[in-house]
This record gives structure tokens, C-alpha cells and sequence, in this order.
């Protein structure tokens, strides 16, 4: 085996590390809370049923949502943004880089693309290959161009975009209530064990430290999870959120966004039944977007980029 392919070997196996944490974390947790607590601790039938039912839906949901995420592969950008052949060999043969956008331009030209890089240039995608579609990054970690790119997550070892950003985000609110079920239910016994109200036998140390670590997850979840509420709420990205995509007219951070309603239904759908299910519902193909200034005419467009503080400025074209 070649040094490099050992290596590369070595750092996906490493990748993985993250995930197994989550899981070896889960599985704690379902002896602790099933075994030590519901079994051991509760004096109630009752009481025992009930925590047991509530537990396990909210377990399914977050374990169903959390392996959605961290299957579903990338989606990346289909062929039609590849060069076609002719253009392809033209622009290898090309060093200079300004004929090599004349061509990329020149093939843009019937392609849903309105947004350049910062500098203005037509996004191409060199180890790919491919013009890069509105939203679409590449992913070093994953070694490809992913649609509607939000962030590489370590924790799912996968990268979030288009294809599985709904399951993200019910993972993110599925893995917030089970760390609340378990903090709520948990809290009459971690107090009573505080108080020395229970016997000392070993459920005593599971008990105490399933309080702490649900609450501890519980928050840095919950606060993750507000953030990309507010980032579907705004139609934009993880990487909008820190440099606004730049059109052909201009960089514009609200450029994507359709208001409230619609932004969340491009990536929940629009059909209520589907909202809290980790099955994909989101609207579109990833490859094109609808964008507020594109498709309208400069003077509301000049408008729109007043009222951000921004000036219509036609610097690409
Ligand atoms: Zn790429
Ligand atoms: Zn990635």
C-alpha cells in the first residue's frame, strides 16, 4: 500500500472518531436512563410506563434523523454544469486566466448561474471540474462540490447542503428533546439522590451524571439549533451567514430570501405532514434558486440594495 493511500486511509478512519463519541455518549445514555433509572430507581409501574413511552419516541426520532444525516450522500452539481467537451479542451490548453473565464462566461451564458466569487470571476470548480451552481461549494473533507453547501459537521462526518439539511435540523431539535425528557425526568431523582433521600447503590453515580451531561448537551444544542432556525428563517447558509453571496449585480446577504413562509418551506416543503420527519421534503433541485435581484429590473433591484445600505453597482458584466 502506497504512504498516501495509508494516510488518506488513516484520516477517514479518524473522521469517524467524532461519530463513535455520539453514539458511545447514546448508548450510555440508554442504559442509564432504561436500566439504572426506570429499572432500578422508580418505585412506580405508573410512573416507569410512562417514561419509558416518551423516552423511546423521542430516541427513534433523533436516532432516525441523526443516521439520515450522516448517510445521505452529498448531492453534487449534475452534469449540465460540466464543460461541454469542445469548451473543456480550450480551456486546459489556456493558461491565461482571464481567456479562461472569456470561455467559462461564454458557457455560463445557458446555465442558472448568477452569482460570481468575490472578485467577480464565474465560480469553477478545478478539481471537480464543473461551474459551480448558486450556493454550491466545494468540500475539502469530502473532496467534492456539494450543493447548496452549509458546513462540514465532524459530529455526522458528513457534509450538510442540499440533500440532507432538513435532517440536520430536526437531529439538532430531535436531539434537544431527548437531552429535555431526560433532564426533566431525571431531576426528582438526581435531587432526591443529592439529598440522600434513595439508598447509595451504583444507579446513584449513572443517575447524577445523566443530569449533567443531558443538560450540558442540552445546551449547546439548543443554542446551535436557534441559529440555523434563524438562518432557514433568512434563506441563508452557514457560509452566506459570514460572506454574502455576491450576484451579478452585486453582493447581496438577502439575496436568496422569499420572506418567512417561503424560506422555511424551501427547506421544510410545503406540506405540513412532512415537517417533523426526517424524509426529504425540501423544494427545488439544489442547482437553482430563485434570487430577489436577478430576475427583476435594476431600478427595484437598486432599491432593494438602498434600503441594505448597498448601491446597485453593475461590475461583473
Ligand atoms: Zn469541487
Ligand atoms: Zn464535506
Amino acid at each position: 500500500m502506497a504512504p498516501s493511500h495509508a494516510l488518506r486511509c488513516c484520516k477517514r478512519a479518524l473522521n469517524w472518531v467524532p461519530v463513535l463519541f455520539i453514539n458511545l455518549v447514546i448508548g450510555w445514555s440508554y442504559y442509564a436512563y432504561v436500566i439504572e433509572l426506570c429499572v432500578y430507581t422508580i418505585p412506580n409501574n405508573t410512573e416507569r410506563i410512562c417514561y419509558l413511552v416518551v423516552f423511546h419516541i423521542c430516541l427513534i426520532m433523533f436516532i432516525w434523523s441523526y443516521w439520515k444525516t450522516i448517510w445521505v450522500t452529498p448531492a453534487e452539481p449534475s452534469k449540465a454544469f460540466s464543460l461541454p467537451r469542445v469548451e473543456k479542451d480550450q480551456f486546459e490548453k489556456e493558461e491565461r486566466a482571464e481567456v479562461q473565464q472569456e470561455i467559462l462566461k461564454k458557457v455560463v451564458r445557458n446555465l442558472p448561474v448568477y452569482t460570481r466569487t468575490a472578485g467577480g470571476a464565474v465560480p469553477y470548480c478545478n478539481s471537480c471540474q464543473v461551474i459551480k451552481p448558486d450556493r454550491c461549494h466545494h468540500c475539502s473533507t469530502c473532496e467534492r462540490c456539494v450543493l447548496k453547501m452549509d458546513h462540514h459537521c465532524p459530529w455526522v462526518n458528513n457534509c450538510v447542503g442540499f440533500s440532507n439539511y432538513k435532517f440536520f435540523i430536526l437531529f439538532l431539535g430531535y436531539a434537544s428533546l431527548y437531552c429535555a425528557v431526560i433532564c426533566a425526568t431525571v431531576m426528582q431523582y438526581f435531587i432526591k439522590f443529592w439529598k440522600k433521600l434513595l439508598p447509595e447503590t451504583h444507579a446513584k453515580f449513572h443517575i447524577l451524571f445523566l443530569f449533567f451531561v443531558a443538560a450540558l448537551f442540552f445546551i449547546s444544542i439548543i443554542s446551535l439549533l436557534s441559529y440555523h432556525l434563524w438562518l432557514v428563517a433568512k434563506n441563508r447558509t452557514t457560509i452566506e451567514a459570514f460572506r454574502a453571496p455576491v450576484f451579478t449585480n452585486g453582493p447581496d446577504k438577502n439575496g436568496f430570501s422569499l420572506g418567512f413562509k417561503r424560506n422555511v418551506a424551501e427547506v421544510f416543503g410545503d406540506q405540513a405532514k412532512y415537517w417533523f420527519f426526517p424524509v426529504f421534503s425540501s423544494l427545488g433541485d439544489g442547482h437553482s434558486f430563485v434570487t430577489r435581484l436577478v430576475h427583476i429590473d435594476p431600478e427595484t433591484a437598486n432599491s432593494i440594495l438602498q434600503q441594505n445600505g448597498k448601491r446597485l453597482v453593475k461590475y461583473f458584466e
